[in-house]
């Protein structure tokens, strides 16, 4: 799959590949049993510039595409899913968001320090009862004079209680559905926003996930973002762009688990010879480099799409689709390549496999996923 890289996207692939040998690898196993956020190696991958590739250059980004962002996340995938979420849902969809529908005094305010990593980023749409239906959200705007006051709750959120600042969709027009949803930018620290505790998951656990509360919290007038009502729009623009960087996440996940099987398989005799030599276990390991590849090639084709400034959606919904649930098939056959020992916490295809179940279900599940193809096809 090089080939079709450039040079400056694989001298990064590898620089990314250096930094998690020598600050992830280690670490990655702790940081998911305890549940840690690390918090100082996502600092050193802002020093890196991987939390500023999509910003321009005039706010202190390294004015890098969504192919080169796909490519650092599968990479940080391959070795932690949870380093792959945060810096996903950093990159795409709060910094996404601002460079999408920011005005130039928000992009000044904002973008050189989550640019630079001084600062993450967190976005919050989703609510305890409204997750696929996104629209159904109960969380209330309303301008008072030069500020508006939001109220409401948002669930699941990445980066929940460690952002320093949060895009936030909520109810400005609230009869009017999607045309009556805004978002704005809410500084960490605004009286009335509150984290809760850190959510126990299945996988990604070293990755912030809260739940947030919004008790008459006072915003500044100029820190709507994008358009009065226009909101969801923007969501959903942002949410396709999000989804190719999902489906980066889970190639990197069912790559870690490949290598792995790969390894372990021409490491371990039974039957006094290697696994290896079963066609069992060989013909596991091709279907599992062959969905890769297929699932690599959507992902490529869909971020490619993102950087020609194309609509993506249905791009963007394949990619994730078929990568998600490639990650499961792959990272489910890694751990049977390993036997008993792939069940064991020692080997890291158990972890895979837990932090690959997240990409079936964040920024939209595998039906939702579907509903967008169907939708997109029969209007083809
Ligand atoms: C670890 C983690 C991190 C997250 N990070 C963020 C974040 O940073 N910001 C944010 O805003 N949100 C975030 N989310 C929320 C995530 O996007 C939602 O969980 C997801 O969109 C699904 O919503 P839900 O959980 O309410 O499930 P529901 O919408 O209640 O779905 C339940 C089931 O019903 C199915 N279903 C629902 N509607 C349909 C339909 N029309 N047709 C067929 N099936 C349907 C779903 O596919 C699913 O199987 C995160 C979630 C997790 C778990």
């Amino acid at each position: 799959m090089s080939g079709f890289l450039s040079e400056e996207q694989q001298l990064l692939r590898q620089t990314i590949r250096d930094f998690a040998a020598t600050h992830i690898v280690p670490n990655a196993s702790g940081w998911d049993e305890d549940g840690t956020f690390p918090t100082e190696v996502v600092a050193k991958l802002g020093e890196l510039g991987v939390l500023g590739m999509l910003v321009p250059e005039e706010y202190g980004g390294a004015a890098s595409d969504y192919m080169t962002l796909s490519l650092v996340i599968e990479e940080l995938a391959r070795y932690d899913g949870a380093i792959a979420l945060t810096v996903s849902s950093h990159n795409s969809l709060c910094v996404g968001h601002i460079l999408l529908a920011g005005s130039d005094a928000q992009k000044q305010r904002y973008l050189p320090q989550l640019a630079a990593g001084a600062h993450l980023g967190a976005w919050a749409l989703t609510e305890p009862g409204s997750g696929s239906d996104a629209a159904a959200m109960q969380t209330r705007a309303e301008r008072h004079g030069d500020h508006w006051v939001i109220n409401g709750s948002k669930a699941f959120i990445t980066q929940g209680s460690v952002a320093d600042v949060y895009v936030v969709l909520a109810l400005t027009q609230p009869d009017q559905g999607t045309k009556g949803i805004s978002a704005f930018i809410v500084e960490k620290g605004t009286r009335g926003l509150t984290a809760g505790r850190k959510e126990d998951k299945l996988g990604c656990r070293a990755s912030d996930t809260t739940s947030l509360s919004f008790d008459q919290v006072k915003v500044p007038a100029e820190n709507l973002l994008g358009k009065e009502n226009k909101g969801f729009v923007d969501t959903l623009k942002v949410l396709d762009r999000g989804r190719v960087m999902i489906a980066s996440m889970a190639l990197g996940l069912a790559r870690g688990a490949l290598e792995e099987a790969l390894q372990y398989a021409k490491e371990r005799e039974q039957f006094s010879q290697s696994i290896a030599n079963f066609q069992a276990i060989q013909w596991m390991l091709a279907d599992s480099a062959t969905e890769l590849t297929a699932a690599t090639l959507l992902t490529r084709r869909a971020a490619w799409m993102c950087d020609q400034k194309m609509y993506v959606k249905k791009e963007a919904s394949m990619a994730k689709l078929y990568a998600s649930e490639m990650a499961m098939r792959v990272t489910a056959r890694a751990i049977q390549i390993h036997g008993g020992y792939g069940y064991m916490k020692e080997y890291p295809v158990e972890r895979f496999y837990r932090d690959a179940k997240i990409c079936e279900i964040g920024e939209g599940t595998s039906e939702i996923q579907r509903e967008v193809i169907a939708r997109a096809i029969f209007a083809d």
